[in-house]
């Protein structure tokens, strides 16, 4: 896979009056159009993934849309770093190369990934020393003065121990500047999911991305193709409009959202959502119908967080016929007070959709995941990442249900989303191509052969979609 080359729709870079930089908009964009398009300036896989993913190009075995990577090679040096093939070895090495060293260096002990990051961020710096950078990392945010003393403790003990991995020799700043670096890291890095948006398995830096700002209702979405980020447009946006982004999830409250944007970003947000509200605020504490007792509500309200974190621990207990009765005994009660958009009872119903899953009941299953979608529908906007991303896992629930139709109505619904906050050379989107291609061919076929087809599914033991 080459690496996509970098893009700019015409983004321009303005001075704000309270948010530091930003960009705006050059001109008018279009719903789903790619606005802007970087390579990450230094990018690790992070340690907990990195055996199982390139660390050049981010694909994993089993990928579909990459049938050749079947194993991972391993980096002989360090033994760590692991590539599709040579091609993917190769390409990585100019940025690997003092890395492995380094990798040898302290072991048997590990680098975190901070340390990695801030390694390749300097061995970067020494190859580009003549270029003329746009945006300089050492100038974006790192909120030193407001981290709490533990946080800069965190943060000094890395400082500390970073000449042991890069040599004190070669180390080409003081201590104030390197902490200066690594809390930039801390504040900037994006992670990276994987193929199918669903963890994150890498971090990357990308200096002009990092200058948007953030707004709970944002006009832009980013997402990684691969290594690389790319800003696509939520809806159609003005000639010198700012672009921001959501920091956070878009489907918590205002409360969480504000306390999740000042402890780990450090402002108050001052965005027309937490101010003004909207309907979909009021849709997160939505009752099952109006005039229902206040006290119905305190009481069903405090029921629900009690046996949110009861089921949890039956979860991580994975007694799942127990959760499967404490979900379902906590729904009941739910349904005549709170309304399926209410936060509490959408955690409630999600984990009904991920223990029937589990106990392979899935046409239960796919009604809670059914509900799910039309609560995220009414939640979200039109076209938003998450949304896309579940309907095509209630699709694929249909299918495997040899609902054919319906998955391929829903199935069509998520690509149209997914074409536009991934883009077309997303493998997400490529996968959806596939899976309708299927739906249709399956709708087509005579009523003994869907009969076939739907006892094959059976015993090929219905493949779990994996958000599930
Ligand atoms: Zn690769
Ligand atoms: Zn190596
Ligand atoms: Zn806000």
């Amino acid at each position: 896979m080459a690496l996509l080359e970098e893009y700019s729709a015409g983004v321009e870079i303005i001075q704000t009056i309270n948010k530091g930089r930003g960009l705006i908009a050059g001109k008018r964009m279009e719903t789903g159009q790619l606005i802007l398009r970087q390579h990450p300036y230094a990018y690790v896989i992070m340690a907990t993934h990195a055996p199982t993913v390139c660390h050049y190009c981010l694909a994993c075995p089993g990928q579909p849309d990459r049938p050749l990577v079947k194993q991972l090679l391993k980096c002989g040096g360090c033994k760590f770093a692991r590539y599709c093939n040579k091609e993917c070895q190769k390409k990585a090495w100019t940025d690997h190369r003092p890395e492995c060293a380094a990798i040898k260096r302290v072991f048997p002990g590990q680098p975190v990934d901070q340390t990695r990051m801030v390694g390749r961020i300097l061995w970067k710096r020494d190859q580009n020393l003549a270029k003329e950078e746009e945006v300089k990392i050492e100038d974006l945010v790192d909120h030193l003065s407001k981290r709490t003393k533990e946080e800069r403790g965190d943060l000094d003990e890395k400082v500390y121990s970073f000449g042991d991995y890069f040599t004190y020799d070669a180390m080409p700043e003081s201590d104030d500047e390197m902490l200066h670096l690594f809390a930039i890291i801390d504040c900037n890095a994006v992670g990276l999911n994987d193929h199918k948006g669903l963890q994150s398995i890498g971090v990357g830096i990308y200096p002009m991305m990092s200058l948007l700002n953030h707004d709970c209702n944002p006009n832009c979405v980013a997402t990684n193709n691969g290594v690389n980020l790319e800003l696509r447009a939520l809806r159609p946006i003005e000639k010198d409009e700012e672009l921001c982004i959501s920091y956070v999830d878009s489907m918590e409250t205002r409360e969480d959202r504000r306390e999740k944007l000042s402890s780990q970003y450090y402002f108050d947000c001052e965005c027309n959502l937490c101010f003004n509200g909207g309907e979909s605020e009021d849709l997160k504490h939505a009752t099952a119908a109006e005039n229902m007792k206040e006290e119905s509500v305190k009481y069903i309200n405090q029921f629900s967080k009690d046996m949110l974190k009861r089921i949890n621990k039956t979860k991580e207990r994975q007694n799942w016929e127990r959760m499967s009765n404490q979900v379902l005994g906590t729904l009941a009660q739910q349904d005549c007070v709170i309304a399926d958009t209410n936060v509490l009872k959408l955690s409630i119903l999600n984990l009904a959709v991920e223990v029937q899953s589990f106990l392979r009941r899935q046409d239960s299953a796919l009604q809670y995941a059914e509900r799910v979608a039309a609560a995220y529908e009414k939640l979200l906007p039109k076209i938003h990442p998450t949304l896309g991303m579940y309907l095509m896992r209630v699709g694929i629930l249909q299918w495997q249900l040899q609902k054919n139709e319906i998955a391929h109505q829903t199935l069509g619904k998520a690509a149209s989303i997914i074409s536009k906050t991934f883009g077309e050379d997303h493998s997400l989107f490529k996968e959806l191509l596939g899976l309708i291609h299927q739906c249709r061919m399956e709708s087509h076929m005579s009523k003994n052969s869907q009969r076939e087809m739907r006892m094959a599914k059976k015993r090929a033991g219905l493949r779990l979609p994996e958000a599930f």
